[in-house]
């Protein structure tokens, strides 16, 4: 039962005082890549069938009604985002909801050379980049496709056409490409672009997550710091990363630590899944299936409060979760959830 004061303020508070403000949507579970430590081996996918992916007009009407409730920022993520045909389309929507501050896209890079004037013309901010790697053969190891100079000339492009931020995301995985990060700095501080290292997640459909392959931040701030000097300015409030800035003024570097340093108090995001489901916490087991009650019928007036019981119910997250280092089923692997 939904308290009172929830039903009276219609904002996405949860039982711990958490108020949602960003929504990140995932558009598809499908992708042209098959980063080891997201995808499961290529004849063990079972793709979402397409009939239940929710399509644009459902994604806006749902994030029209989640940003009645106070959401103001989207972040619009996959499986592969820009493998879903005229996304401009959505992203145009989407920054045409009122209350939507800005909307901001993550993505593997293949079709950024040939779409970022499109998004930039249809709203989009600023787009997130992921970069596991700067050698071709590695980046195809680690990837499943040998796409290193497209996705680099994508983020040229993304640069050129003035999408603001320009961020790379980098999993680092020991024994993989931890001998990069040097490297990978240095390619992004070279661009004045910020680059962010997200600790490993247990949520790979290979399997192959242990404790011993996630390269904390504090690793990394070790490492990096034996190089340039880092002036810490912190976490703000609600965000993901630690920021750490480049002492001679050239850049920033951000560090991602769901497993080492949980930061799960003043969470204050939601997902929605490309089938339509409403996740609370990227950790939770709990789906809240929005798409039927989409699909029954019901008035902008039941979404919202079916959206509002979900939300109450988040968990208090991964920082509570002791057993998460002891081998732990997970929901689904982050392709289907979105990153
Ligand atoms: N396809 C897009 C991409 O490659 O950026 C967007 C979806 S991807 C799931 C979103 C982000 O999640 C990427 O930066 C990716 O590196 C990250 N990611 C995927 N699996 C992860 C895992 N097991 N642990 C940590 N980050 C992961």
């Amino acid at each position: 039962m939904l308290p009172t004061e929830v039903r009276k303020d219609r904002m996405l508070r949860d039982r711990k005082g958490r108020v949602a403000k960003k929504l990140r949507i995932s558009v598809t579970d499908r992708c042209n890549f098959a980063c080891l430590f997201c995808m499961p081996e290529k004849d063990k996918i079972s793709w979402i069938p397409t009939k239940e992916i929710l399509d644009f007009d459902e994604i806006e009407r749902v994030a029209t009604v989640l940003a009645s409730l106070g959401i103001e920022k989207v972040r619009i993520t996959g499986g592969e985002p820009l493998l879903r045909r005229d996304l401009e389309k959505l992203v145009g929507k989407i920054t045409s909801i009122d209350g939507i501050r800005s909307v901001d896209m993550t993505t593997n890079g293949w079709h950024l050379e040939s779409k970022a004037g499109a998004l930039r013309r249809a709203g989009l901010r600023g787009v997130t980049v992921s970069l596991h790697s700067l050698r071709s053969d590695r980046f195809a190891r680690i990837s499943g496709v040998d796409a290193l100079p497209r996705v680099l000339r994508g983020i040229e492009k993304a640069l050129d056409e003035g999408l603001k931020p320009v961020k790379i995301n980098s999993v680092a995985i020991r024994g993989y490409n931890d001998d990069e990060i040097l490297d990978l700095i240095e390619y992004a501080r070279e661009r004045r672009i910020s680059i962010r290292f997200i600790e490993f997640m247990p949520f790979d459909g290979l399997g192959m997550w242990d404790y011993e392959k996630v390269v904390s931040g504090k690793e990394i701030i070790d490492a990096v710091s034996r190089r340039y000097p880092l002036v810490a300015t912190g976490r703000g409030s609600s965000e993901t990363s630690s920021i750490w800035r480049f002492g001679d003024g050239k850049g920033d570097l951000g560090l991602i630590t769901p497993m080492s340093e949980p930061f799960c108090d003043d969470c204050d995001r939601v997902r929605l899944t490309s089938d339509g489901k409403l996740l609370s916490c990227l950790f939770d087991t709990e789906y809240h299936d929005l798409r039927s009650i989409l699909r029954n019928g019901a008035t902008d007036g039941e979404l919202a409060d079916a959206i509002l019981k979900a939300v109450w119910k988040k968990p208090d997250g991964v920082g509570y979760m002791p057993w998460i280092k002891d081998g732990w089923a997970k929901p689904r692997n982050m392709n289907a959830i979105g990153g």
